[in-house]
């Protein structure tokens, strides 16, 4: 339960972050709210040499309206996102779900930022950012650039950020009006999802799901999505959730159970949502 060793640095902005991460290489890890990344190197499963501290990049942390969509700041905690007005209005399913990240020292701790980089598929959040169709900013030395939500989790724990770079923004269109419903199957309320499903109906043909924890990435519901836009019923939607997954089994739940769940909890998403 203690890390191997490594060095501290302290980035006081973000090109000084970039920078730093440039010098150290590949041994080099960003440290945003430790809340992922120290669990895993108590447990020896990440070793990295040098940790770049950007919790103090006070640049990172906003909510923005910006017409059309909400700009968050990486280092945006949840506690921040859970509580902000302009999401509560303009993306309530995105507030709503992070009020249910862990409990309230992980959200007053751990950042969007953070839970999107680790590219973990049994975090809620993901699910969410592909069901509302969100785009991430990235930095590094070359400048920004920008990434759709479906481009972003690559495989398990593997993002489209690459060694040098940073995620600065995630931009979130606004779902003002829109039907939405998030739902998290689990054994305690501070507990991970066994299956997640995130749900933002647009329209009567417009829907987007995200799934948690039901393959190695996070992903969408394809195959329920497709059944809403050429008008199947929510029934027969919800049938097909896990169509095209990849669900693992592990000590809370067996493969069949997973897919069980993925098409139970879309089916009362859409409903929700379609209310
Ligand atoms: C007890 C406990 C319960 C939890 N329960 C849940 C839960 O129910 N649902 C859930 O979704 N999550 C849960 N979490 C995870 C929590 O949400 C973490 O805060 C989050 O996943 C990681 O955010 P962080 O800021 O702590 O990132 P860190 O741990 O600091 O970093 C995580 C990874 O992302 C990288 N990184 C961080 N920020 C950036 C950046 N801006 N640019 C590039 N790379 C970056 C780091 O290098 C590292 O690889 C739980 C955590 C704990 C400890």
């Amino acid at each position: 339960m203690i890390p191997a060793a490594f060095d501290y640095v302290r980035a006081g902005s973000a090109d000084e972050a970039i920078s730093l991460l440039a010098e150290h290489g590949d041994e080099a890890k960003v440290l945003a709210g430790g809340h992922s990344l120290v669990p895993l190197m108590k447990l020896r499963l990440a070793t990295p040499s040098v940790l770049v501290d950007v919790g103090r990049v006070d640049d990172l942390k906003y909510i923005r309206d910006e017409g059309d969509h909400v700009a968050i700041g990486a280092l945006t905690r949840h506690r921040d996102v859970e509580i902000s007005d302009v999401l509560r209005r303009d993306v309530p399913i995105l507030a709503h779900a992070t009020s249910h990240v862990g409990d309230p020292q992980v959200r007053h701790r751990g950042t969007i930022g953070g839970s999107l980089a680790h590219g973990d598929p049994a975090s809620d959040l993901p699910a969410v950012l592909l069901a509302l169709g969100a785009t991430l900013v990235v930095q590094g030395a070359d400048g920004t650039r920008e990434v759709a939500a479906d481009d972003f989790f690559q495989g398990f724990l593997e993002t489209a950020v690459g060694e040098a770079e940073l995620l600065t923004e995630i931009r979130v269109p606004k779902a003002t009006g829109a039907g939405w419903s998030f739902q998290k199957f689990n054994r305690r309320a501070q507990d991970w999802a066994i299956v997640g499903v995130a749900c933002v109906r647009r329209g009567d043909d417009q829907v987007g799901i995200g799934l948690v924890n039901m393959d190695s990435r996070p992903v969408h519901a394809a195959a329920t999505e497709a059944a809403i836009a050429s008008g199947a019923s929510v029934e027969d939607a919800a049938a097909v959730a896990d169509e095209g997954t990849e669900p693992a089994a592990d000590l809370n739940a067996s493969v069949e159970f997973r897919r069980h769940l993925a098409r139970v909890l879309t089916g009362r998403a859409l409903a929700e949502a379609s209310s």
